[in-house]
Parts: C-alpha cells; structure tokens; sequence
C-alpha cells in the first residue's frame, strides 16, 4: 500500500526533541507513513514572515493527509500574529478535539475517573483577533459567533460521540451576559442535541461548569464550547488529569486536519533532554486513526501506556512512591519502542474508531425578517457627559431620535447614577420612533451631524430587529 503522506513541524523550544521521540515511535511502530518536513515558527518568523510561515508551505501542507506540528514559539511584541490560530483558521480546521484522561494510578491525580473530551470550537469567537486600540486608554476585542460556525462544531462533538460511544454531550457557555453571541452557540447546541436522541445533552454556564471540571471531572463526557473558554479549560483539564504534557489534540476541517500536543514550546526546558513527548506522541495517534490506520495508533497507545505502568516517567510525571525511574525524552520513547507489542494490564487499553465524519449538512439560512431601525455611534470624550449631551440631544434626522447614552454599557443618560464610573468611550444610541425602518442615508447623516459639532467618532454599529425582535443588547438599568 502507498505510504500516507504527512507534513512535519518541528517547531521550537522543547519541539524538535519531542518531535524527534514521537517519529521514532512512529517509524518502529510500522505506520505506513511517508514525512514531509516543514519550516515553520521562530526562524521563519525572523526572515521577516509575519505568520511564522512561508507561503510557499501552504502548498505542501495542502497536498499532504495530515499535519503533525510541535509547538512553536511566537516572538513577542506587535506585528506576529499566532501561527496556530493562522492555520487553523486559514485551513477550515473548526474542530479541536482534546482528549484528557487520567491514568491513574500510574500518573498521580486527584480525579482517577477522569475521562473527557474537549471539543473546542477553532475558528471563531475572540480568536478573529479583531482588535481596536480606539482611544489612548481604550482597546477593544471583536467576539464573534456564527450559527454556520455553531452548526459545524456542535454537529462534530455529537458525531464524535456516537462514533466513540461516549453517552453525553455537555456544552459550555456564558449566555446569562452575552445573550446574543453565547447565546446563539447555545441554541444552536439544543437545537441540534434534538437530532441525537441516544446522546444525553446539558448546558451549563461556564463559570460554574468549569469549578464543576475542575473539582469533578467524572461527571462530564464530551464538552462543547466556544473557543476562548476551550482554550483555557482544556489546559486546566489536562493539567488536573495529570500534567499539560500528556494531552495531544486533533485539529479537524473538512478537507485536512493539523495533529499537535496542547502545550507550548517550553522555552524553559528546551535543549535538556527533558521534556515529555506523551503530548505530541498522542497528537500522533489520533492522527493514525484519522488517516486510517488504527492499528498502528493501538500499537502505539497500548506500548505508551505500558510503559507508564512501568513506572518510566519524565520528570513532570514522576512521582516517589509511584514512579519507579525518571527519565528523559529520548529514553521515554526508546522505552515506547521496546514495548511495541505489550498491552496494558491495568490501563484501559486502546479502542480506536476512525475519522469522525465532518460533512457538513447544507445550512438552512435563517429567514428572520431583517429591519434596520437604528445606529449606536462610539464616541471619544475625555471628560464628563454634561459637556457633549447638549451638542448631540438635538439631533433628529428622520425619525431617528437619541434614546439613551452607556459608558461601558452602563446607561448614563437619561436617568444615570452619580456613582458610575466613566471612561473615554462613550457610546450614543439613536432608534426611530415607534420601531419604523430607518434608511442608510439616515444613519449616515447622524455621523455626519456629529462629525459637525465636532465630536470624535471611533466607530458606529447599525441596530436591527429580527422579525420585530431587537437585535442588540438593551442596557438597561
Ligand atoms: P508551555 O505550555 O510552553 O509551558 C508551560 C510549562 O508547562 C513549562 O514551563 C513546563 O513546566 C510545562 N510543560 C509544558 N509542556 C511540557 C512537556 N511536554 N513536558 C514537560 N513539561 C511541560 O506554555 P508557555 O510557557 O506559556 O508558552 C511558551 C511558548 O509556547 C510561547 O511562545 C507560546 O506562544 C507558545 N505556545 C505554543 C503553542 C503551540 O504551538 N500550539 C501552544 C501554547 C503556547
């Protein structure tokens, strides 16, 4: 059978090595794969690519079934935008898929029955990397959430759950506050949660769902969830499982998928042989099973946990009493290596199901009826309301009229509260009486009229009704 071919990134920091123990346990273990080395990161980031890439790497990405990337490091300061979140944005990669679990008694953790999925939602949310400095002490992020996006991410964690016979999906959000952005990716979630009646569903707010992963990981199965609130507690449940070292993760797209551990470069520990490869040693395997060769991922997984049976641990696992020799990366997969073959007495051993399907179902368009009936204009002011109301509360154009002033979504205006605390970004509210329809030309004659009596714009954002429905929060109170 022709070899798979597979794009490789050594990447930075701790990396290389990493990279170097996991192909050597992927090359004994007999994976039918062909490697393909890519450039990526630090180096390519100092020849002057912004995207840590050349473009030229696009191309042999592409052409390959998979890519297994080790960490990189972004340099810091302006300019070097995350290479990660670029391909997988760029790639179509919206399924991050991160299996924590415990091994206990093997690797100490206070949670032995740990065993869960993180799906996390890859392209949208926070990670745009929209972002405004829009005054000199005001910045601003751009937190998007589509229901295209919602669809595809929710659909992925219940197919991958009927797929692995996994009983519940659990989705994550903060829609108590952000009831249009959150609040979609939760709808979208009871919607579809309807279409796999043999799948238990549940929703919690995030805040208290991640205390709940945190101090009773066993209660969740699959969690869904938007980007940010992904990123964050899939760290947190690797790391509580037993060490952020462990965890390898899927990135998963229509046409390609990107395979990597869930830390970074370890700056810190790099060139001293001591970092744990387990990380991207998993990525590996879950990207045996997506390219279809499940044996060899089992052979891999089963000789890995064997050898944490054993006791032969790095330093970040290692643990008196529990662990029997400490070990560095090289000698950890040379121990892989050797147990090519052994099952794990204690340890579960591996069961792998291949790809979780990724076809997306065409996307009924939301046919609400869209009615533009107002503009919310951001303005720079330094200093207090009482000295721009006059210049603005006589603007009518059309029938638009000025109903309300929030300073950080605080109304201030009309019926403020002298104990509010202001900054410079205030934002202005203009709605046509009685909810008729306003015109473009209508809302731009209002920039225009603030533009006139001199007051400094930063942005604007046009208000819709949805079948009648305000389409924007309220700010009231
Ligand atoms: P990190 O995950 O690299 O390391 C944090 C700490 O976790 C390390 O100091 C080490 O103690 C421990 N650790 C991480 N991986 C380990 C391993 N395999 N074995 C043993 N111990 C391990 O996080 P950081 O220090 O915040 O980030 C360092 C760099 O990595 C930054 O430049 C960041 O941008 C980058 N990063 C890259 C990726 C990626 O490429 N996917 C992801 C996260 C961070």
């Amino acid at each position: 059978m022709a070899k798979i071919p597979i794009a490789v990134a050594e990447g930075d920091g701790i990396g290389p090595e990493i990279m170097k123990a996991t192909l050597h346990v992927l090359q004994a273990s007999g994976a039918n794969i062909e490697i393909h080395p890519v450039e990526i990161g630090e180096k390519v980031y100092m020849k002057g690519f912004p995207t840590g890439m050349d473009p030229k790497t696009w191309d042999l990405i592409r052409h390959t079934k998979a890519f297994l990337k080790a960490p990189i490091t972004t340099p810091q300061g302006g300019g070097f935008k995350s290479l990660n979140v670029t391909i997988r944005t760029t790639l179509g990669l919206y399924a991050n898929v991160r299996p924590c679990a415990s091994y206990y008694p093997f690797v100490a953790t206070k949670h032995p029955e740990m065993d869960v999925v993180i799906v996390r939602e890859n392209e949208e949310d926070l990670y745009a990397g929209i972002e405004y400095r829009q005054t000199p002490e005001v910045a601003c992020s751009l937190k998007i959430i589509s229901r295209q996006g919602s669809e595809k991410i929710v659909r992925y964690a219940f197919e991958y759950a009927k797929k692995h016979g996994r009983k519940k999906v659990t989705c994550f959000t903060k829609d108590n506050i952000m009831k249009f952005s959150d609040g979609l990716f939760h709808k979208v979630f009871d919607e579809i949660s309807q279409q796999y009646p043999d799948i238990l569903n549940e929703h919690w707010i995030v805040d208290i769902g991640a205390a709940k992963l945190a101090d009773t990981p066993e209660i969740f199965d699959v969690i869904v969830m938007p980007n940010l609130y992904g990123d964050i507690l899939s760290d947190v449940a690797a790391q509580i499982a037993g060490s952020v070292g462990l965890a390898g993760s899927a990135n998963i797209g229509e046409k390609g998928a990107m395979f990597e551990a869930i830390h970074g470069s370890a700056p810190r520990r790099a060139g001293q042989n001591v970092a744990n490869p387990s990380g991207l040693l998993l990525a590996a395997v879950q990207m045996l099973d997506h390219i279809g060769q499940p044996e060899a991922a089992a052979r891999i997984y089963n000789a890995w946990s064997y050898t944490l049976e054993q006791g032969i641990h790095t330093y970040d696992i290692f643990k008196e009493g529990t662990s029997k020799q400490k070990v560095g990366t090289r000698e950890f997969a040379d121990a892989i290596v050797k147990n090519l073959g052994k099952m794990p007495e204690t340890l579960k051993p591996a069961v792998f199901h291949g790809a979780t399907s990724t076809s997306s179902r065409p996307h009924p368009h939301d046919t609400s009826r869209r009615e533009l009936i107002g503009i919310d204009v951001f303005i720079y002011h330094r200093g207090v309301l009482e000295e721009f109301l006059p210049k603005i509360s006589h603007i009518n154009i059309s029938q638009l009229r000025l109903k309300m002033v929030t300073n950080r979504g605080v109304r201030v205006w009309p019926q403020g509260q002298p104990e509010t605390s202001c900054i410079e970004q205030w934002r202005c509210r203009f709605l046509t009486e009685s909810g008729r329809a306003a015109t473009q030309g209508d809302l731009i004659q209002i920039l225009h009229a603030f533009d006139h009596v001199g007051l400094d714009i930063i942005k604007s954002e046009n208000l819709y009704t949805f079948d009648g429905k305000p389409g924007y929060s309220s700010s009231e109170g």
